[in-house]
């Protein structure tokens, strides 16, 4: 069956056009297990196990043709003067992984590890630069933010990025402690020194990228470390400037899904113009003996995320229909069909 915008309705037996592992804060740390600031435990040392499954797991299938580690591959409590050769162990675990492994990076990462040191360990397609595209298909394109671009963790202290983070932490964070949320009210709880922000130069290219991927008639899955939308995720768990990297994203109707991690317990929500935000279960918070890890089917007509224990699983349509798109004030065109939805619609709510 054929929708009004082009897209196939696939029956679930169907197979998919490709597949792709997903994991993300595997926070390893060669340290005695822990909790955090609000008493969950965390499994620093079983996190490489649960990472070591979750490749085992890829592999075993030979369908995952790539995957995603959404950040923070080495927990902040590592001794420092261990933290080089924790972050190459697990870079190491993920290379055994028969496929390529995109990398994002985190705050805990940055805790370790200056930018400098951090990027070229992870084999980004650029050494300097932690955001880019991929397409595993013509049909679709991967887009991976840098949720650290603007942030006061990682930079050298004099760089503008820096002074950036350091003055917008300022003005909305009254607290000494700047990872402390006390008196933030609502939204305004994001301004945490363990959160960041996308640069000007990051936004511009998310636009160009994101007007190519529309002429070229792709899907795009927005990746990055910090959710991007309140309702997936805790106010104090949120990209700093979310809004400006939504307001990029609905000015087009390719993006699908976004996926995140960072927010430990993970969540899942629909926004207003129909994008899926999914933030991923942390592999650190694993007990030994289980595991949060996944691989998503990816099909044309909706992602499908089958998540190992911790992990749920979770459909993701890529069809809305546009008249609802158009409602919610997307930026999109109408199809006939949805014009006589309108009309019918108006037409009983005026009865
Ligand atoms: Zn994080």
């Amino acid at each position: 069956m054929g929708y009004p915008n082009g897209l196939v309705s696939v029956s679930p037996g169907k197979q998919p056009l490709f597949s792709f592992g997903v994991i993300t804060d595997v926070q390893y740390a060669d340290i005695p297990d822990g909790r955090s600031f609000l008493g969950v435990p965390r499994y620093y040392r079983n996190s490489l196990l649960v990472l070591q499954k979750a490749i085992q797991n890829w592999n075993n299938r030979q369908s995952i043709s790539f995957s995603l580690n959404l950040g923070d591959i080495v927990d902040g409590y590592c001794p420092k003067e261990q933290s080089l050769e924790a972050v190459k162990k697990v870079v190491k675990e993920f290379d055994n992984f028969n496929g390529r492994v995109y990398h994002m990076i985190g705050n805990h990462c940055l805790y370790n590890l200056p930018r400098s040191k951090l990027l070229p360990l992870l084999n980004l397609p650029s050494a300097d630069c932690a955001y880019y595209d991929f397409s595993p298909i013509p049909e679709y394109r991967f887009v991976v933010l840098d949720a650290y671009d603007i942030s006061a963790i990682g930079w050298p202290d004099d760089h503008p990025h820096t002074v950036e983070a350091v003055n917008l932490l300022n003005e909305k964070n009254p607290n000494l402690e700047k990872n402390s949320p006390d008196g933030l009210v609502g939204l305004e709880r994001r301004f945490l020194k363990f959160n960041g922000g996308v640069g000007k130069d990051q936004l511009k290219w998310l636009d160009k990228t994101l007007q190519d991927a529309t002429k070229s008639n792709q899907k795009v899955v927005v990746c990055c470390h910090i959710p991007l939308d309140p309702g997936a995720t805790s106010k104090e768990s949120l990209l700093w400037n979310y809004d400006e990297v939504m307001d990029v994203i609905h000015r087009y109707d390719c993006v699908k899904v976004c996926l995140g991690g960072h927010d430990h317990k993970g969540g899942h929500s629909v926004d207003t113009c129909g994008v899926h935000h999914r933030v991923l279960e942390a592999a650190l918070e694993c007990p030994p003996g289980t595991n949060a890890f996944g691989y998503i089917d990816v099909y044309e007509d909706r992602l499908s995320l089958i998540g190992t224990d911790r992990m749920a699983s979770t459909e993701m349509d890529v069809y809305v229909p546009d008249f609802q798109l158009a409602m919610s004030g997307c930026n999109l065109k109408l199809y006939p069909f949805d014009l006589i939805y309108l009309l019918v619609l108006v037409m009983m709510i005026r009865r």
